[in-house]
């Protein structure tokens, strides 16, 4: 009854490449040995590296096809295609070819399984012109195997090729590396999973949105058979638990566990705009939902790091937030770029701290607060870079300086220094906030203290006269020990809540200077 049934094939095998043509992304492979294969000069051992998924045994399966394919064909890219047709290539296509050995190392790891392969390699191959070996995974060989296998690496007979391949290169001895052809294979970029995805689609008669296939490109992260094997499973997704014919990107989200873009929007801006109740309430709305509190914070992480490189590089634009523009452009006018790492950096931390937390929902939840807590932070534009430790400070804007910080009748010296910066007056500037100790500064009297530099007392007064349109009086005296503006604003800073946020995030800060910019 049911083996009447044709057996339902996954995405991942149907679609799978055959030949050079249809290997995407791998042009230095398919160019190189297409040349080799047709002009006989053929390496004795291949190893093809790279990450999971990425085509390395698709390869090593056409490299056997194709070198044993008797009538072989070109492509007009010069690619060596295999004919289809010859004993070779049914025999292939059929998964029963006498000559080509596959061997999966992770089972087969020992000095003795590798025995038995060089006793076959001295028969030579039954229909083709090459016996093959295929061994994946071939890091796992141990180290005795390796060494057994060393001497025909080195000297194959001449109707023996190897074809290793492996997500660990490091751990392949270097003796054994240093007599392998090697090809590095690459991740498949966004642009080349999605074309990938939409012709699967299209043979498949699929109805998706685009934005769907976008998700399932951007989840893959660079390999084909991720990409496809979710394809596969949205699509059967759609129908039996969606009751729908379009794979769509709520479907695919639902199905990956992740949260709609628009709903990671929102949050954001929840957390710009410093609002706590309605943060907490989406974010509650969303574990609700049975959303993975994890991936979710994964995804703000990641939809801020492509907000920081929208803000950072001229022209990006991430290709999965096209819908979404006017949105994002609010964010960046209103956002600068360190604060934009920062909220950044919160949430890629984060994502470790809900992993190993024992109250999912509680750590998301002082996530949020923590962010929203960051954005009313004073510019910190400096501390990001490692090299200088200065904040820029700016007390008439943030929250660092409050009304009594100084002595109400010192406070207005902020506005006179802020002119005094304006008007590149750096070096009064720089006294009037290091050197000395205004006792007093109330329209029209400063009271200073020095210790023993003397101020340009002419100077000063004419730049308070042009700052302020009348005229002071300066009174000057002379003491040891002077509480300067600095230091009375460093302590401030240093035993501020604000401050211990920055140290739990860069627990190397540290303010060395500050400056007041007008
Ligand atoms: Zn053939």
């Amino acid at each position: 009854m049911a083996k009447n049934l044709p057996r339902y094939l996954p995405f991942a095998r149907k679609y799978r490449p055959k030949n050079f043509k249809e290997l995407v992304g791998q042009e230095i492979l398919t160019k190189t040995l297409s040349y080799c294969i047709n002009n006989q000069k053929l390496a004795g051992a291949i190893l093809l590296t790279g990450i999971r998924g990425v085509g390395k045994t698709s390869s090593a399966r056409i490299i056997a096809n194709t070198i044993n394919c008797t009538s072989l064909l070109n492509d007009s890219s010069n690619n060596a295609l295999p004919c289809g047709t010859c004993q070779n290539c049914e025999s292939f296509s059929k998964n029963n070819h006498p000559d080509v050995i596959e061997i999966d190392a992770a089972s087969r790891t020992g000095v003795d399984d590798v025995r038995e392969i060089i006793e076959s390699s001295e028969y030579r191959p039954l229909i083709g012109k090459y016996k093959i070996f295929v061994i994946d995974e071939v890091h796992m060989l141990s180290k005795s195997a390796f060494n057994a296998l060393l001497k025909l690496i080195e000297e194959p007979p001449a109707h023996v090729v190897f074809i290793f391949a492996t997500t660990e290169v490091q751990k392949i001895p270097l003796t054994v590396l240093s007599r392998c052809q090697r090809y590095d294979l690459r991740r498949l970029t966004f642009e080349e999973i999605l074309t990938l995805l939409k012709n699967i689609a299209k043979i498949e008669n699929l109805k998706f949105e685009e934005e769907a296939l976008k998700i399932i490109a951007l989840k893959s992260e660079g390999s084909a058979r991720d990409a496809t094997v979710i394809l596969d499973q949205a699509s059967s997704y759609i129908y039996n638990t969606e009751q729908n014919d379009i794979i769509d990107s709520k479907s695919v989200n639902k199905m990956l566990g992740l949260v709609q873009t628009i709903t990671i929007l929102r949050l954001i801006k929840l957390i710009i705009a410093g609002n706590t109740r309605e943060s907490i309430k989406l974010l509650e709305e969303i574990y609700m939902n049975s959303s993975n509190l994890e991936y979710f914070i994964q995804q703000i992480s990641d939809f801020l790091a492509s907000l920081v490189k929208e803000k950072a590089i001229p022209n990006f634009h991430d290709p999965l937030h096209k819908n979404y523009n006017t949105e994002i452009t609010d964010i960046l006018v209103g956002m600068s770029l360190s604060r934009l790492s920062i909220l950044w950096q919160i949430f890629n931390n984060g994502a470790n701290e809900i992993k190993s937390s024992h109250n999912e929902l509680v750590t998301a939840q002082m996530l949020i607060i923590k962010a929203i807590y960051s954005c009313n932070l004073p510019k910190i534009e400096h501390i990001l870079d490692a090299s200088s430790q200065i904040i820029e400070l700016d007390p008439s804007k943030n929250s660092f300086f409050e009304e009594d910080d100084l002595p109400e009748n010192t406070n207005n010296i902020f506005n006179f220094l802020k002119f005094c910066h304006q008007e590149k007056e750096i070096e009064l500037y720089y006294i009037l906030l290091n050197e000395v100790e205004v006792k007093n500064f109330t329209s029209p009297l400063i009271e200073i203290v020095v210790s023993t530099k003397i101020i340009q007392e002419k100077h000063l007064k004419s730049l308070l006269h042009k700052w302020s349109g009348i005229e002071w009086n300066i009174i000057i005296s002379q003491q040891e020990n002077i509480n300067s503006l600095k230091k009375t604003l460093l302590e401030k800073v240093k035993n501020s809540e604000d401050f211990s946020v920055i140290k739990n995030n860069f627990p190397n800060a540290d303010i060395s200077d500050i400056i007041l910019k007008s």
